[in-house]
């Protein structure tokens, strides 16, 4: 049995976290949203006034950078770890479509990025890690065993993120849902930091016509080939 990194890339809302998580539980590593990471930084500019819609105080975020503490806390109900920002559990607050709007902002600021992937590259250093989002494969671990790039239509993706806001009973159109995901692909793909790019040796899934169920089971099997190796 062999120790592996797995890395899952993607558009937003293709289901990368609900696979990262199950597979993760399945062979007992650990699970890290990357993207939760983004959000909760966002959520801390936000709390502190320096970015809406109007403004971006870039600068003084960069300095409060030192004073942003991130970290995982796993909830065994749940099966995963949920997100601390500065010791206070921001997992539901982050998910809101306020923060969706700005995040792709705050992540393009390269500061932010070398922060964040550090802490990711340190939370995976000894392997038997499952991390989701956008330069896992690419940047984060570009030595990664096994390396997913999930895509699926965008109509496809803002319906599945309406869906979760209106479980959540957040007053959203589907209309600005769907802008919201084109908009989010547009900066994370064309951004200097870091673009949004499929990896070389990544294996590319379509899941616009597959179930969660047929999903799971295409990436377990590729993860046991790999783990099965000597
Ligand atoms: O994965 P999720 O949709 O929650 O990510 C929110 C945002 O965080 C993305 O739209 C992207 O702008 C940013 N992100 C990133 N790099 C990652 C993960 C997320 O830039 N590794």
């Amino acid at each position: 049995m062999k120790n592996i990194t797995i890395a899952i890339d993607g558009f937003s809302s293709t289901g990368k976290s609900t696979i990262a998580k199950e597979l993760a539980s399945k062979l007992k590593y650990v699970y890290v949203d990357s993207g939760a990471m983004y959000r909760a930084v966002t959520l801390y500019a936000m709390q502190h006034k320096l970015i809406s819609e109007e403004r971006f105080f870039k600068e003084k975020l960069i300095d409060e950078l030192k004073n942003i503490n991130l970290s995982f806390k796993f909830n065994a109900a749940l099966g995963f770890g949920e997100i601390y920002l500065n010791d206070v559990n921001v997992e539901t607050e982050i998910r809101n479509m306020n923060v969706s709007r700005l995040v792709s902002k705050v992540a393009e600021v390269p500061e932010v990025r070398r922060k964040l992937v550090e802490q990711q590259q340190q939370m995976g250093k000894n392997k038997c890690v499952v991390m989701d989002g956008r330069d896992i494969g690419t940047v984060v671990f570009p030595d990664a065993e096994l390396k997913i790039f999930m895509t699926a239509s965008a109509e496809k993706r803002a319906k599945r993120r309406f869906n979760e806001f209106m479980e959540r009973g957040e007053q959203v159109t589907f209309d600005e849902t769907l802008k919201n995901v084109e908009y989010r692909d547009h900066i994370d793909t064309t951004r200097e930091d870091s673009p949004l790019v499929k990896a070389k040796d990544a294996i590319e899934i379509d899941n616009s016509a597959l179930t969660r169920k047929e999903q799971f089971e295409k990436v377990y099997k590729l993860a046991l080939e790999i783990i099965g190796q000597d």
